[in-house]
């Protein structure tokens, strides 16, 4: 056995998830992405002294609300901590955050590997402040300072060393994203480094129960760097291990352009931060009826709609994944699907039709041009064989974009596309066809079973293609 597979993978992931709230974590600084550089910067975001902060009350019910999703115990008690560290992006010389008593403790998030499902425990979520930009790739000499994100508020959600993969972390990252953007309370966006993560990586025998020391992978804002990251550094452990030598805890910097890893400074110490109560920001309690609010609030969430999907409307892991992934997507298939008792068909049509069209139009799936109402009558239009189902998708589909406010039925009149369903017309058309054939009677008779091939495409050239294709296929059945 090659010496990698004789070793485990064991990953603990620290989160960001920037805010998408109106203002800063403790100012009333804008929080806007993209905006000038310098142009967000009050006396807080600068560090002046004497400016106060205060509580931002939408950076407390956003970690509340993310708590309770995953399951989490809400501490009453809100308090803040100053970090401090030298950096030129970070003006205070602290970052304020959550050091002894993090907002929520405890927790699970369902992930989804292939079709396989697994709960990664969840240590705590605090709340924090992210630091500005520093630019340093314009010039050799010197380097630039954005200050617009000093301030912006952030969760910080530390999972268990629970992965043990790559793909977990991918699934990890991707189940973060949905359920905040579920939650509208961050776009949940990677390039933009609205979503980052911090990856604690280890490595250790396969069957051992102890947990090997880890190095921390800082600041990956992309799941392929995240992968490649891993994949170089749990290899770089193993081979150091089996030349016998030691890992050794520190922070590391991932550069893409090489796929190496390399220390970025030794692992401090909780002590060099001398953190601190901060003094500026007395604790609060939050009240039961505050978070019960919040939690009468909670959207259905994405696990929970893939369950009902996969178990109440009896689709496929692959639907059920595709129509969870975003919560409005879900919420208008459950009420089609609901409304035209067809599940199965429903999926089908958002998935291949209104899916990609809204997405092409870039128009919210509420401002479809089609409406419920519309929908629920085209599925029913198909379910009852009125209109074939490639009539119904190549033909009547388009013309209902094209005119919107017309019943799919009266279009489908006036395009000719109604199928003769009516036994009796049928009949008739099916028995002129056996008739002008004698030859091919005989030899279906005498076991060509294959020509019902051929008759039934007699059949459907003399309808114009409008037969329903299972009574032609009964009606031929009983006449030869
Ligand atoms: P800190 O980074 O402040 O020292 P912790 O020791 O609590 O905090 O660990 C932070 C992260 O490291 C968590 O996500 C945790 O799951 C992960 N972690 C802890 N020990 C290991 C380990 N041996 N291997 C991999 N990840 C680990
Ligand atoms: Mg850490």
């Amino acid at each position: 056995m090659h010496p990698y597979e004789q070793y485990e993978l064991v990953i603990g992931l620290e989160v960001h998830v920037q805010l998408s709230t109106r203002s800063k974590a403790f100012s009333a600084d804008e929080n806007a992405f993209g905006a000038e550089p310098n142009t967000q910067v009050d006396p807080v975001s600068l560090g002046h002294p004497g400016a106060l902060p205060r509580y931002n009350r939408a950076q407390v019910e956003s970690a509340v609300r993310l708590g309770l999703a995953l399951g989490s115990q809400i501490a009453r008690r809100q308090s803040f901590d100053r970090k401090h560290y030298f950096y030129t992006d970070l003006p205070k010389g602290y970052q304020i955050t959550q050091d002894r008593e993090p907002v929520c403790v405890g927790g699970r998030l369902p992930i989804r590997i292939g079709e396989r499902w697994q709960e990664v425990r969840i240590h705590h979520i605090h709340m924090e402040e992210d630091a500005g930009k520093s630019l340093h790739d314009r010039s050799e000499s010197y380097s630039l300072i954005d200050l617009n994100r000093a301030g912006v508020p952030l969760l910080e959600v530390v999972s268990e060393p629970d992965l043990r993969s790559p793909e977990e972390v991918d699934a990890f990252m991707s189940a973060m994203r949905q359920l905040v953007r579920y939650l509208g309370i961050s776009d949940g966006n990677m390039e933009e480094g609205s979503l980052r993560c911090d990856c604690n990586v280890s490595v250790r025998k396969r069957g051992s129960d102890q947990l090997g020391t880890r190095c921390e992978i800082k600041n990956l804002n992309s799941m392929r760097y995240a992968r490649r990251a891993i994949e170089f550094e749990s290899r770089r452990q193993i081979d150091l291990l089996e030349q016998g030598g030691q890992v050794v805890q520190q922070t590391l910097h991932f550069d893409p352009a090489t796929g190496v890893t390399s220390p970025l400074r030794s692992k401090e110490d909780a002590h060099d931060y001398r953190y601190f109560s901060e003094p500026d920001l007395p604790p609060i309690e939050l009240s039961d009826e505050f978070v019960d609010e919040l939690r009468r609030a909670s959207p259905t969430l994405p696990w929970e709609w893939y369950r009902r999907f996969r178990q109440e409307n009896d689709l496929s892991d692959y639907d059920s994944a595709l129509l969870s992934e975003e919560s409005e997507i879900a919420a208008y298939f459950r009420e089609l699907a609901t409304q035209s008792g067809q599940a199965k068909a429903a999926a089908n049509l958002l998935i291949n039709k209104i899916l990609p069209h809204s997405r092409q139009e870039r128009m919210p799936l509420t401002e479809f041009p089609l409406d419920l109402t519309q929908l629920c009558d085209f599925l029913a239009l198909i379910e009852a064989g009125t209109v074939s189902h490639s009539a119904a998708y190549q033909q009547l589909w388009p013309a209902l974009l094209e005119s919107p406010d017309r019943s799919p039925l009266d279009l489908a009149k006036q395009l000719n596309l109604l199928q003769v369903s009516n036994v009796d017309q049928l009949e008739e058309v099916v028995e002129k066809i056996v008739a002008q054939f004698p030859d091919k009677v005989k030899a279906f008779r005498n076991g060509k079973k294959g020509l019902l091939g051929f008759f039934m495409g007699e059949v459907m050239k003399a309808t114009q293609g409008k037969a329903d294709p299972k009574m032609v296929k009964r009606l031929l059945e009983g006449k030869l």
